[in-house]
Order: C-alpha cells, then structure tokens, then sequence
C-alpha cells in the first residue's frame, strides 16, 4: 500500500517523522511537505506562481520538500506518485477541532486528497510546555491507522489525539462556539499591531471532538465535502418561484 505523508507544520517536523514511522508498517512512505511552515493556511492553493519540489534527506526517508501549502503538496506527491491509497496529514504539533476545520492546514492536505479521489486522514496531537511524546502516542496512532484504511472507513477523517489517549470515540465538530479572537497591542515602537489568537472554550457538547479530548479519548471525525446548508435549501427553495 502506498501513503503519501503531508503536513503544515514543515517538512522537519517531528510529528512528520512520527507519522512517518507508524506509516512504514502499513506500506511504503513518501513525504511531500512544505519547505516552512504552513500552519492556517487553511486550504490555500498556489496559482500565482510556480511550485518546486526538491528531494529533502530526512532520515531514511523517501522525502520531499515543496515551496507550497499543505494543499499543494497532497497536489503535487499524487501527481508524482500513482497508486496512493491514502494521504496522512499531520502529526500536526496542536488540536485541530472544530471551527478550526475553516482554517486547518493540516486537514486542508488530507481535504486536497479526497478532492484527487484519494482517502484523507488529517492527524493532530494536543501541545503543552512541552512538546508531545511522539513514542508514547505510536501505538495509538497505529490503531487509527488500523481503523482508518480498512476498505470501508469514511474517506475523510479528522483525528485528533490527547496527551494519553484512554481511549477511541466517532464524534462530531463542535461548531457552536469559535474561539477566533482578536488581541491588540503595541510594537518596540509603540504602533498599533493586533495577534489573530485562540481563547479556551469552556462549554463542551457532548459527543464533539472538543468532548471527546476533554475525556481524554481519541476523536475520529468524518468529514464530508458537501457544504450545503440542506435544511435551508428546501426551504428557499419551497418558497422561491422559479
Ligand atoms: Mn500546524
């Protein structure tokens, strides 16, 4: 089985080679990552200009670096590599639940896979002071992997890990409240300059993703690529003449 590996966290990242290291006992790896980070890039493409990918000696890994977003780089590793089963995104170095969905690069390179008729699975581990214990989390991650590339999964997953998962639950996105804030402050020169950050959200639905970290549980969430508003298309619809 081939897996092309992507992230937005950079081709050096140590959830990469994390990812990569589970990875390799379920076929046969490449990594095609950005060359820097690319963390919120959301699902940007490149069409400006040009791309590049370049050969990037990691290890023992088949791995290559791109000038590119997350979403460019899922692009490019189908393009150069036929027969890809799935795309791996991530060990993404923090959570990507749910509004983050909008602006998570991380799932935008395994979004960028199901788009190209491939299966994508984002992965995402909880940060702190310190960084993740990558080894402690493998054989977790190997057990979503197990789940995830059997025939019959959901082609576009996004998981999210705890520090010490306890356990596994399919959730939801927790949508109904965003964390997105706007922080103002001052530079060394006193001019105006404003953080595009986070606030912690304290009320929790159940049966979330956000749920699902809180009871220290792995969140597998499937995605769907249709964002149309159902409800209210039958009713616009219904009371709109032709
Ligand atoms: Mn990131």
């Amino acid at each position: 089985m081939r897996l092309l590996l992507v992230n937005d966290d950079g081709v050096y990242s140590p959830g990469l080679a994390a990812l990569a290291r589970v990875a390799k006992r379920f076929g046969e790896v490449r990594i095609v990552a950005p060359d820097v980070e690319q963390s919120s890039m959301g699902h940007a493409i490149t069409y400006t200009r040009p791309l590049t990918i370049k050969r990037t000696p990691i290890a023992d890994l088949d791995a290559w670096r791109v000038n590119g977003t997350p979403a460019d780089c899922a692009a490019l590793g189908l393009n150069a590599w036929s027969g890809v089963e799935a795309v791996l995104s991530g060990i993404n170095l923090g959570l990507n639940l749910g509004n983050s969905a909008w602006h998570s690069g991380t799932l935008a390179g395994a979004r960028q896979a199901v788009l190209l008729g491939c299966r994508g699975i984002a992965l995402s581990t909880a940060t702190g002071d310190a960084e993740p214990d990558f080894q402690r989390l493998e054989p977790h991650v190997a057990r979503v992997l197990e789940a995830l590339l059997d025939g019959d999964a959901p082609r576009l997953v996004n998981v999210n890990f705890p520090r010490e998962p306890e356990g596994l639950l399919w959730t939801r996105l927790s949508i109904r409240h965003y964390d997105g804030r706007v922080v103002p402050g001052k530079d060394p020169q006193g001019r105006d300059h404003f953080w595009l950050t986070v606030q912690p959200i304290e009320e929790v639905e159940p049966d979330t993703d956000r749920w699902a970290i809180r009871h220290r549980l792995i969140s597998m969430t499937p995605l769907q690529l249709d964002l149309t508003d159902e409800a209210a298309l039958r009713e616009a619809a219904a009371t709109t003449p032709r």
